[in-house]
């Protein structure tokens, strides 16, 4: 969630009632990417909340998604070197080689049983608590905690080069976990399905090919 000015135009962007908007924005007039992080912090704590009640789960899966940070520049350009030089890989090994590169910032990903891919972000644990990846509302002192629903910015954000590293497209399947719900406890981690039907025989992301019915989306 970079910036508060951009999130604005995405509610709009989404056709988010103005009536909705408005109750999100009550008490927060002004927001720009220079407010301090706590004020931010306390913005989406009360616009998630209005969001998860006012609007389907997808849709503010979508608005999240849409706002995920850092997708250009270094990491980007990363991701890019990533898929070229492992281009001759399946995806169970780019994950290993991926997961072992920690100046990439992508944590580490699996595919699990099911043939899902799996990524747990990079684990932010200044303390003995995790942190949200995502630098808008990591690392501060907060009076309550932000909706879960905030890591779809997080999920965004590895979706985006995932799918470039392993050159496939991902779907959003849930937030495995986050640490606003959990009090730190657990940290972002994200589940995808893997649509492309062009994986080599053999992969086990081909697994999902046989599921016939839509992904429901948690
Ligand atoms: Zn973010
Ligand atoms: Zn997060």
């Amino acid at each position: 969630m970079p910036s508060p000015e951009k999130f604005r135009k995405t509610l709009d962007d989404f056709h988010v009632e103005q009536e909705i908007i408005d109750e999100m924005y009550r008490g927060f007039d002004i927001l720009t990417s220079k407010t301090n992080k706590k004020i931010k912090s306390a913005f989406f704590t009360q616009a998630l909340k209005v969001m998860n009640e006012k609007l389907p789960p997808e849709k503010v899966r979508e608005i999240f998604e849409a706002n995920a940070c850092c997708k250009s520049g270094a990491r980007e350009k990363n991701s890019r070197e990533i898929a070229k030089t492992y281009a001759g890989l399946d995806i169970a090994d780019r994950l290993k080689l991926i997961s072992m590169r920690p100046y990439l910032n992508m944590g580490s990903a699996e595919l699990d049983e099911d043939g899902f891919l799996l990524v747990h972000a990079v684990s932010y644990h200044p303390g003995d608590k995790y942190e949200c990846v995502c630098p808008t509302v990591s690392k501060i002192k907060r009076d309550c905690a932000i909706p879960r629903e905030y890591c779809c910015c997080c999920g965004g954000h590895f979706k985006y080069h995932y799918e470039i590293m392993l050159g496939v497209k991902l779907k959003p399947v849930e937030i495995v976990s986050s640490p606003h719900d959990t009090d730190g406890e657990k940290p972002c981690a994200f589940r995808y399905y893997i649509q492309d039907a062009q994986l080599p025989a053999g992969n086990p992301g081909n697994k999902n090919f046989c599921i016939g019915s839509p992904i429901v989306l948690s």
